[in-house]
């Protein structure tokens, strides 16, 4: 296929970093291609933290800065600026602390979302909100519902809880002119009970506008089937639904599970398997614009050109305020900066939260780097490129 956008021009893709900024994350992605140093430093990092050894100095200025907008909303607003003034790329902050399954975190995600909604509202900067399922409740809770497992009494609670949680910040977002909520996709044995609630939260409040996003895993074997099931619950109650795709981030785990447990992997075979139910799936909701709203959550640049080449065939505007792309802070600038450039709704998650608190989630990204093998090589040979090209024409 002919590519439709040139995400090989390094000058747009770079163009919010300076020379020293471009040779910073040329030193990290070179380190965190090593899979055998993430995997130490791992543990060395939780120990050093433990001990309150003084480290935190030096992750802030490195995987921290690379990968966080910041500790907190207002600081992270000089990132979201710049994304937006020197690129036309949105925001969307990811309150990014994750894995403390008690009542008061989940209150206090409550409470920074609610926080963000109220500084998202006044800004064209940024469009979405996002959270994850399980900042608001115990996984435990999801699962049981997800598998039909009774409640005990004091789990119904925590699962009445988790409900009016949910229904709190969408009917916030529901109430500003144009704010819109992601609701991020988890483990499948999770996902049963947040598909249930996400769908409930599109009747309620997707009526007049595309309020509620829910996310589809394309890595799962069962979700064109669940897209089909959404397009008949849009035309059931006359609303619009809103979709994040993703190809899926807990591949491992499903597997691993799976073989334990003795059933079925919910996962696709292979990553072509993967690609082409995803490629599918967005060209399925492409061609229903009248029910659907799209956001791709995805770094696959042909998946984005795929998208693109499409929404040309179909004569739509590139800025179709029903269609947005997604990556992550920190990483495929190629891919937003040239999106935006070419006035597609260009956005990134742009994570923050405490320093010690973000630490698992800078380690999965970490990872994710190192695992996905051509991804580091990929940045590292576009930042090399720009650094040549800089030199070439004496910016160096
Ligand atoms: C804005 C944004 C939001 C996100 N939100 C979520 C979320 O809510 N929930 C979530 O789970 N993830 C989320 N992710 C992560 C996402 O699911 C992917 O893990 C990640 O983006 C890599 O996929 P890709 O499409 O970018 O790129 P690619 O590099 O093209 O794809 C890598 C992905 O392909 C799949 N894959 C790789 N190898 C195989 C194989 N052998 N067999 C089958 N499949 C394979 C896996 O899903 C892997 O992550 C999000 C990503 C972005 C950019």
């Amino acid at each position: 296929m002919k590519d439709v956008l040139d995400f090989e021009n390094t000058e747009i893709a770079f163009s919010n970093k300076s020379n020293r900024q471009l040779r910073k994350a040329k030193i990290l992605f070179s380190i965190i291609s090593f899979e055998w140093l993430i995997k130490i430093a791992k543990p060395i990092t939780n120990l050093l933290l433990h001990i309150h050894f003084p480290i935190s100095p030096i992750l802030k200025h490195t995987v921290f800065k690379q990968f966080c907008g910041g500790e907190t909303i207002a600081q992270t607003e000089s990132t979201i600026n710049t994304l937006y003034d020197n690129g036309g790329v949105y925001s969307i902050l990811d309150y990014s602390v994750e894995g403390k399954g008690d009542e008061r975190f989940f209150e206090n995600t409550v409470n920074t979302l609610s926080r963000v909604c109220d500084y998202a509202k006044h800004s064209i900067k940024t469009p979405f909100l996002v959270f994850k399922p399980t900042g608001l409740g115990r996984s435990a809770i999801y699962e049981k519902v997800t598998s039909n497992v009774e409640l005990t009494e004091s789990e119904q609670k925590e699962w009445e809880k988790i409900v009016e949680r949910f229904n709190l910040i969408c009917s916030s977002v529901a109430a500003t002119d144009n704010l819109k909520i992601m609701i991020d996709a988890e483990e499948s044995w999770l996902q049963g009970a947040v598909d249930q609630l996400v769908e409930d939260m599109m009747v309620k409040y997707n009526k007049i506008r595309t309020v509620v996003f829910t996310t589809l895993q394309m890595y799962r074997l069962d979700r064109l089937t669940y897209l089909e099931h959404l397009n008949n619950l849009g035309i059931q109650h006359g609303i619009k639904i809103g979709i994040k795709f993703v190809r899926g981030a807990y591949m491992e785990m499903e597997r691993e599970r799976a073989e334990l447990k003795g059933y079925k992997s919910p996962i696709c075979q292979d990553k072509a398997s993967t690609d082409l139910n995803y490629n599918t799936a967005v060209s399925y909701s492409l061609v229903r614009l009248h029910l659907f709203e799209l956001f791709i959550g995805t770094h696959n640049e042909l998946s984005c050109q795929i998208l693109m080449r499409d929404m040309i065939e179909k004569g739509m505007k590139t800025n179709d305020n029903r269609i947005w792309f997604g990556q992550l802070y920190g990483m495929s600038d190629h891919i937003s900066y040239n999106l935006a450039k070419n006035d597609y709704n260009a956005t990134k998650y742009v994570p923050f939260g405490e320093l010690r608190e973000v630490i698992p989630y800078l380690f999965r990204r970490a990872e994710e780097n190192t695992s996905i093998g051509n991804q580091t090589s990929r940045e590292l040979n576009l930042i090399d490129k720009e650094i040549k090209r800089r030199r070439k024409n004496q910016i160096v």
